[in-house]
């Protein structure tokens, strides 16, 4: 069966790619790839996404969402996508032992926040550990907090952070930064920031109690430890798009982002792209959902313009 629409990735693109192409009565497989639901299943209260005045916890928006997608008649296949082939008609896109072929394709499959790896950040995770600033800084008013990573991500975030936190102590493993020397800069210059260098964060506490108290750290060189207090620990240590299988088929940047080109269109006539598989830049839960809805637009007026 050769489906219309598929849709590889189930986040706030994914999903809002699904819900408009269904209603468009055009039937989307959503494959909901490694971490079904997307970055919003990893964090807690939502309080920016317009709509919700008391906020919405993510995993309970995503559910919403995939709700509303499946009352349309979008279809979801657990499972991620292992290859595509996208130089026939209509596509194959393979997901473990499931071969789908689609007319058109809705690349949504995000991008995942390196972690440190680490049990008690995996286990804090939306309990005072977090790898959006700019989702969660706002929880954090009148607190000490930490901030992980040595590159401009890092020196945004920390800087951003000063507007709620009381303090900021940005951890780095090296003593040299990747950052750019104007976001060091800035970050130097702000009084609420602190740096400590070359030490590495061991373990965040305190997983027993369920919430963040500080973290452990070692000297990269000495070994020496000890625990810096902090209520909120952020990791800022870059992000990853999801785009491995994509590789040599459809045009990517440096960093492996994929590019889109006038709104979600692809190098690939019928490919689209939306979400933070395709932007470094805002990265946010109702950007993701507006280029979901861009794609899908994009993707039905295309299946139209080709007589589908
Ligand atoms: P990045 O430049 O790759 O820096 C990642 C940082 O995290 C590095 O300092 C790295 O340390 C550290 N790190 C990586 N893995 C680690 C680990 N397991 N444990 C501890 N530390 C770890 O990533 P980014 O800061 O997200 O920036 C990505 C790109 O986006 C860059 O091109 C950047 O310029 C751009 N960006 C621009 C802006 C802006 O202009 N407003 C803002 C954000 C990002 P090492 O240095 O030791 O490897």
């Amino acid at each position: 069966m050769v489906h219309n629409v598929l849709i590889i990735g189930s986040g706030c693109a994914g999903l809002t790619a699904a819900i408009y192409t269904a209603r468009a009565n055009l039937k989307p497989i959503v494959i909901d790839g490694y971490e079904p639901g997307g970055q919003l299943t990893l964090t807690t209260e939502v309080e920016n996404y317009p709509g919700f005045p008391n906020g919405i916890l993510g995993p309970q928006l995503i559910e919403n969402m995939r709700k509303q997608a499946q009352r349309f008649g979008a279809e979801f296949k657990a499972g991620a996508v292992t290859a595509v082939a996208l130089d026939r008609r209509p596509f194959v896109v393979t997901a473990g032992k499931e071969v789908y072929e689609c007319k058109a394709l809705i690349v949504a499959a995000g991008a995942s926040a390196r972690l440190l790896g680490l049990e008690s950040e995996r286990k804090l995770m939306g309990h005072g550990v977090s790898t959006c600033a700019t989702c969660d800084g706002y929880f954090f008013r009148g607190k000490e907090i930490v901030v992980i990573g040595g590159g401009d991500s890092a020196m945004e975030e920390a800087t951003f952070l000063t507007k709620f936190a009381s303090k900021v102590t940005l951890i780095h493993r090296r003593n040299e930064f990747r950052a750019s020397k104007i976001m060091l800069d800035r970050a130097h210059k702000n009084e609420k920031i602190q740096f400590l260098t070359p030490y590495i964060v061991e373990e965040v506490l305190d997983v027993e109690k369920g919430v963040v108290e500080g973290v452990r750290v070692r000297h990269a060189g000495n070994g020496e430890i000890k625990t810096i207090p902090a209520e909120g620990a952020f990791i800022a240590i870059g992000h990853t798009p999801n785009t491995k299988v994509f590789e040599g088929k459809l045009e990517m940047d440096a960093a492996g982002y994929l590019g889109a080109r006038n709104g979600t269109l692809t190098n690939v006539e019928g490919v689209f792209v939306c979400g933070d598989v395709q932007d470094h830049r805002y990265r946010q839960a109702v950007t993701a959902a507006g280029s979901g809805c861009m794609a899908a637009i994009d993707a039905e007026r295309w299946l139209e313009s080709q007589g589908h």
